[in-house]
């Protein structure tokens, strides 16, 4: 199966472990799509909001570590 990233228009190939499967996907983009597939069928595609939790942190001082 195959399915068309949203962002890329790449198509991404998927293997039969996808044929009944919900969840994220990652095109080569780096675009995560969410799909839900049944019997082979892709039955909803989303591209997911990057969600990349980083903690703020303070720009490091180099050469300050005694
Ligand atoms: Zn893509």
């Amino acid at each position: 199966m195959r399915l068309n990233c949203l962002s890329c228009g790449h198509k991404v190939e998927l293997d039969n472990a996808y044929d009944e499967f919900e969840g994220p996907v990652k095109c080569l983009c780096g675009t995560m799509l969410e799909i839900r597939t049944k019997e082979g069928l892709l039955k909803a595609i989303k591209v997911m909001d990057p969600q990349t939790p980083r903690p703020s942190q303070p720009p490091g001082m180099p050469g300050a570590a005694a």
